[in-house]
């Protein structure tokens, strides 16, 4: 699916060159508002990024920004783990950093596939 209208975009920001397509990723599906794509480095049999199209740079400025396209981004991330791994999934959103953020465009990792341990620090 393609957008309506032409996504915001951050200069040299990676995940908005990949949601354009100039820089290549596995896709595993997408909406008018958000795209998801196979993690490069997985860290679980099923490990998945979703992101809007927009550039949000983390998961807060996206919540204050626009909550509605947060609330799409937890939709396809749902149905993806529905599709991927019968709907067991962690979704988490590196935030900062010192948190382990080292893309600064909103990204949700979907991660399942197999049982999941909690001990995240
Ligand atoms: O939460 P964090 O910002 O560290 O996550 C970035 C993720 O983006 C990493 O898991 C990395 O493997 C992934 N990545 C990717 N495709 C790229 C660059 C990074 O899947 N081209």
């Amino acid at each position: 699916m393609t957008p309506e209208r032409s996504p915001l975009t951050a200069p040299d920001c990676l995940f908005c060159r990949l949601v354009a397509g100039d820089v290549p990723a596995t896709l595993v599906a997408s909406t008018d508002d958000a795209v998801a794509f196979r993690d490069i480095d997985p860290k679980a049999p099923v490990h998945v990024l979703v992101v809007p199209r927009d550039h949000h740079a983390d998961v807060g400025q996206l919540a204050a920004a626009d909550p509605a396209l947060l609330a799409s981004v937890v939709r396809l991330a749902h149905e993806v783990a529905e599709d991927e791994c019968d709907g067991a999934f962690r979704l988490v959103f590196n935030t900062g950093s010192e948190a382990g953020q080292s893309v600064f465009h909103v990204h949700g990792h979907v991660i399942g596939g197999t049982r999941l341990g909690w001990s995240p620090a």
